[in-house]
């Protein structure tokens, strides 16, 4: 089923550093609050994050969106896949850490935690991730995340090196 009754909050992580990632970030939050019964609540600041891993390439822009969506957790995947590959992402071209014209992640979907193929929510990086938490702590420092705890208790555990907020 596509759609349920209840209109569920979700949080979704925008990265990009090909191809204009300001403009690919602007053009995802409108796409995002364009996808079938789902809007868009809350847009964080953007952020400039140092990529992570071994691979050189530009830097990131990173932020976050605050959803209700009527859309499972499944199918609001894949309108992100979907989303992604319009932004030009090619997955079975890309190396592992490698650079990407967007990047589309569900943080959380309610208080659900999901753990099947292709789909973990909470997502498993957000604890280490200061690109998702700061972001995240501007705009909703008292999310809970589902076994994870309040978003202002992980946001003071992570540093902000490589991380400059975009005003
Ligand atoms: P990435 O390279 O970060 O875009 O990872 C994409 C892969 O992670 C896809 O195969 C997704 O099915 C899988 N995945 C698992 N959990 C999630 C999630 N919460 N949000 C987005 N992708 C996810």
């Amino acid at each position: 089923m596509v759609e349920q009754s209840l209109w569920i909050p979700a949080w979704v992580a925008l990265g990009s550093n090909q191809n204009d990632p300001l403009q690919q970030l602007s053009a995802a939050m409108l796409a995002l609050d364009d996808l079938p019964d789902t809007r868009v609540q809350l847009c964080s600041a953007f952020y400039r994050s140092a990529p992570m891993g071994p691979v050189a390439q530009p830097d990131f822009i990173n932020a976050v969106a605050g959803l209700l969506t009527r859309l499972s957790p499944q199918v609001l995947l894949a309108h992100l896949q979907a989303l992604e590959v319009s932004a030009g992402r090619r997955r079975d071209q890309e190396q592992k850490w490698g650079p990407r014209p967007l990047d589309l992640d569900i943080l959380t979907y309610g208080m659900q935690r999901i753990d099947e193929p292709g789909l973990r929510v909470p997502h498993p990086g957000i604890h280490e991730r200061n690109f998702v938490l700061l972001p995240l702590l501007d705009v909703a420092p008292d999310l809970e995340i589902p076994d994870l705890g309040p978003v202002h208790c992980l946001a003071a555990a992570v540093t902000t090196e490589g991380l400059e907020r975009l005003d």
